[in-house]
């Protein structure tokens, strides 16, 4: 039987059952989940031991039950899956166990006015938060010890530890005493961005301490790196075993799943990597996606090398809904055939994308569009990347050709320092608008970038860049802008335009401002330091590029890019085919997954009306024909891996080679060598 290490296709049924209705859970049958399951496919089940209703579905002597439960429906369904040959492990939740908030106010998290919090889902209600520094922490570990003494399985989620400075701050006593044990003052109750860090670090504190307790717990019942966590993990990396995120476009954005995956696998640094993303259509709406929705999103899983994770939810009375597993085993049969040719295999990748932890925590998430911009430009133009982050900084920054910085507000001093060596040594960093203007205290920094001496912004309402290189655009409408001073040696690529004159009641009240005829400055600029260079736009490009998804800003940054940095492997391919590159055994593996989308929905807005956010599925793929991958070095050989046989022709043009693929419908993964 396979270790859940190598088991790929998973899924996970929540089991949320409030205990309102007396059909609830009357028709639960375990023995025909895991029939359906081993129908679809799933290698690995993530079962329930507790549920945010703080049902506990195992046997226990202190902890609460669904009243229409089977006595142990967990360990029956750990037998069957085990005779089925289906891994199972283990689910629980920790600050959500709403019969624990209801029956104990006093564990309860509460906000600097001593208001209890709770959490809630776009539909309205919402779960109660529990803090798990009140001695609710300590009655979680007696039920997670009846648990792991009771039964064996591999690995243990612990759901729902979501402690963050931005979003989720406790105030209760318990919390504030721990606070006052490790600095010696008072919580702070209004939160500037050094308090957020201070919280951010105590948060790191007693993480440490609570997944010390857990782990210590699992070791003693002879079970040891088995811990998964999710989600908030905290900006200090070291802590779980193996690490999981959820991931979905919800229709919306196609860029963000290969992004959250990037950056779990980057926090995961080698552990195992585990994705979740739901077989709802929305948020647990009980509706089964598309099966080419499932697929896509498999696919762009299993070709990183993590392991998948389909959120599914019974139905009210415990049945599985027929459609979801006809749904699941397509995809995981289909993305499936690629897990041999992925597994093991490592990024490969030559422009490493800057994330920050604490920065994101701290800023409101400031800054966050254009990392997200920069994905979706380098996603769109198929070129090779990954992150590197403030929790590896030094020492990955050299295995990259060229290091993208996007708007960061909190750089570290030690990242700094490593980011500047490694341009003044050689290297190339192309940033946006502002990084460090907070340093690793939350204090201010000199400056608004670390790299380039920009210090105001240009007074103005309206900006445009002019392109100096060929665009299908004479300006290019943008936002707030630094104040550039051009130095002698510097390649100018952009100048810096203002809308014609100021908009007031008086001057201009018809539409936009037009750009000026006269340019004011630079806006792009390659910049020499030391031996290196940096590439600087002096605005949000990449999150003015990720909101109007604007094929001549896309170009512009893609040709600023190449004066730059000369990509060694790339995709030739339409912006809605994604490549993602891996390598293994000495050649890389690229899987090209075709995020065919439908016609967007968008049925209540009239012109100039306000414009809902575009709802696109992907209810449908045609074949893709004419993808090239080009190469600067030789390549020796290509072999399609999952429409094994299907013919593809290597050949050359001007210094580069080229590989020409055949027609793809769905994806496709070509392996070569060069
Ligand atoms: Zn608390």
């Amino acid at each position: 039987m396979k270790t859940l290490k190598l088991a790929y296709k998973r899924i996970i049924l929540d089991y949320h059952y409030s205990e309102f209705l007396p059909e609830t859970l009357s028709a639960v049958d375990p023995a025909e989940y895991v029939k359906q399951m081993a129908e679809a496919g799933i290698e690995a089940y993530l079962v329930y031991a507790k549920d945010h209703w703080g049902n506990v579905y195992h046997k226990t002597k202190i902890s609460h039950k669904h009243p229409n439960a089977p006595e142990d429906l967990f360990g029956m369904q750990l037998e069957l899956c085990r005779a089925n040959g289906i891994i199972p492990y283990a689910y629980t939740t920790v600050c959500w166990d709403e019969h624990s908030a209801r029956a104990h106010p006093e564990w309860r998290a509460c906000g600097p006015d001593w208001l209890l919090m709770e959490k809630a889902p776009p539909q309205g209600s919402g779960w109660h938060y529990l803090c798990a520094n009140s001695p609710y922490g300590d009655f979680f570990l007696q039920q997670l010890e009846e648990l792991v003494a009771g039964y064996d399985f591999p690995a243990l989620f612990l759901d729902i530890y979501h402690y963050d400075a931005g979003t989720c701050v406790c105030y209760c006593e318990h919390c504030r005493r721990k606070w006052r044990q490790m600095y010696g003052d008072d919580m702070p109750e209004r939160m500037g961005v050094p308090e957020k860090v201070r919280y951010a670090r105590f948060r790191d504190g007693f993480y440490r301490e609570f997944y010390g307790q857990v782990n210590s717990l699992l070791s003693a019942h002879g079970k040891s790196d088995c811990l998964v966590t999710h989600n908030h993990g905290g900006t200090d990396p070291t802590l779980p075993s193996f690490i999981g995120k959820e991931t979905e476009p919800f229709g919306l954005d196609y860029v963000i799943p290969q992004m959250v995956i990037k950056e779990t696998r980057n926090r995961a640094a080698g552990r195992e990597t585990e994705i979740y993303f739901g077989r709802f259509n929305q948020f647990w709406d009980f509706t089964v996606k598309s099966k080419q929705l499932l697929q896509w999103e498999t696919v762009n899983v299993f070709a990183h090398d993590c392991a998948a994770t389909i959120i599914d939810q019974p139905l009210l009375d415990g049945r599985l809904d027929k459609h979801a597993y006809a749904a699941i085993g397509a995809a995981y049969a289909e993305a499936g055939k690629l897990v041999k040719w992925t597994q093991g295999s490592l990024p490969y990748s030559e422009i490493g994308v800057y994330f920050d932890h604490l920065s994101y925590e701290v800023s409101a998430s400031e800054g966050h569009d254009d990392f997200v911009g920069a994905c979706k430009v380098l996603t769109e133009c198929h070129l090779p990347f990954d992150l590197v982050t403030d929790f590896d900084h030094a020492s990955k920054l050299d295995e990259f050709d060229a290091i993208v910085l996007p708007h960061t507000p909190l750089v570290g001093s030690k990242t700094r320092e490593a980011i500047r060596q490694y341009v003044e040594n050689g290297g190339v960093v192309i940033c946006d608008y502002m990084a460090g203007i907070w340093n690793e205290a939350g204090g201010p920094s000199k400056g608004r970038h670390f790299l380039v001496d920009v210090f105001n912004h240009i007074p103005r309402k309206d900006n445009f860049i002019k392109p100096l290189l060929p665009v299908d655009a004479t300006h290019l409408r943008t936002g707030l802008m630094l104040a550039l001073t051009a130095k002698a040696d510097d390649e100018v690529l952009g100048l810096c335009v203002p809308g014609a004159l100021n908009r007031n009641q008086q001057a201009w009240v018809s539409h936009n401002t037009p750009p000026a005829t006269e340019a004011d400055g630079p806006a792009v600029v390659i910049r020499k330091l030391g031996k290196g260079r940096v590439l600087y736009f002096n605005t949000n490009i990449f999150s003015e590029y990720l909101n109007t998804n604007l094929k001549s800003l896309r170009d512009f940054i893609r040709l600023c890019i190449e004066k730059v940095y000369k990509a060694r492997l790339w995709a030739k391919a339409p912006s809605i085919v994604d490549a993602i590159y891996q390598k293994k055994d000495g050649d890389v593996i690229v899987t090209l997954n075709c995020c065919t989308l439908d016609r967007g929905s968008n049925a209540s807005s009239m012109l100039y009306g306000t414009v809902p956010p575009l709802h696109m599925n992907i209810n449908e793929t045609y074949p893709i024909a004419g993808i090239r991958l080009y190469s600067r070095q030789e390549i020796r050989q290509a072999e399609m891996l999952i429409e094994k046989g299907s013919p593809c022709r290597i050949g050359r043009e001007d210094d580069l080679w080229y590989v020409e693929l055949p027609a793809i419908e769905g994806y496709d993964a070509v392996k070569i060598k060069v």
